[in-house]
């Protein structure tokens, strides 16, 4: 692919105690472009996204966004530089309504909006998300969907160049799946960079432009969804063998 490098993972490596939880990663992610990031419970994909959003700094390695190393910089510096994550639960705001929820996350980007602005921001993002209904709906009071709306909707605030979802697909019944991952596919085609922890094979093939997938802490495949699903090696690590 000959679009430009966003980011740049090398040599990335986390061990606790003893458990080497990711070991040598390394893979690009271009701008634009959806990658997927998968592999068996336990292969190290959270710790990834953590080691990449500066929830845990790695014991060696680096990560590059846009040119900048912001390897072990503090969360929420990495916010500002741009990155912006969701969480497999999801963490809204239950007792405040969405607007207020979305102005959470507009006070912590940079050029924070404040008052009239954070509001008339707000409900543009809740129209963007499709919650523009529910501006005054406590986020506690909506369906599960549109509570993973509302999460996407506070990263999104940050005004990301790299958004990380990690399952956000996961646990919707299949008419909210196609929902959800039509949301993903706008986000695309407004420019937004992705990688996706994701088990939903639906979504992985219709989303991702490519794969990386992990076994162990190790990446063992790199490419197309329909080349590493049906590589022997990423089969083997899925079934436990
Ligand atoms: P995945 O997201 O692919 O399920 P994780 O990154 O959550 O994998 O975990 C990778 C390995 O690291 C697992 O063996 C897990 O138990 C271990 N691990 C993850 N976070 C911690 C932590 N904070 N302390 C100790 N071990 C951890």
């Amino acid at each position: 692919m000959s679009a430009e490098i966003l980011l740049s993972v090398s040599g990335l490596h986390k061990a606790f105690g003893g458990l080497i939880a990711v070991n040598q990663m390394q893979f690009d992610v271009h701008k634009g472009e959806i990658l997927g990031l998968l592999g068996p419970n336990g292969s190290g994909k959270t710790t990834v996204m953590n080691l990449i959003s500066g929830a845990l700094p790695p014991n060696e390695g680096k990560v590059v966004l846009a040119g900048r190393d912001i390897t072990s910089l503090p969360a929420h510096t990495i916010s500002h530089a741009g990155i912006a994550r969701t969480f497999q639960l999801v963490r809204i705001l239950p007792d405040l309504d969405c607007i207020e929820n979305i102005e959470a996350g507009l006070a912590f980007r940079p050029g924070p909006l404040w008052g009239d602005a954070a509001k008339l921001a707000a409900r543009a993002l809740l129209d963007r998300i499709g919650l523009a209904d529910h501006a005054h709906t406590p986020a506690g009071d909506l369906t599960y969907i549109d509570q993973k709306r509302l999460e996407l909707g506070r990263a999104l605030a940050l005004q990301p160049k790299l958004l990380l979802l990690d399952e956000w697909l996961a646990g919707l019944n299949p008419s909210e799946l196609q929902e959800g991952i039509a949301l993903v596919r706008k986000l695309k085609s407004e420019g937004l960079t992705i990688i996706m922890v994701e088990h939903v094979m639906d979504a992985i093939r219709s989303l991702c432009d490519r794969c990386v997938v992990m076994n162990t802490g190790t990446k063992i495949a790199d490419g197309t969804p329909e080349t590493v699903l049906a590589d022997p090696e990423v089969i083997r690590a899925y079934l436990g063998d």
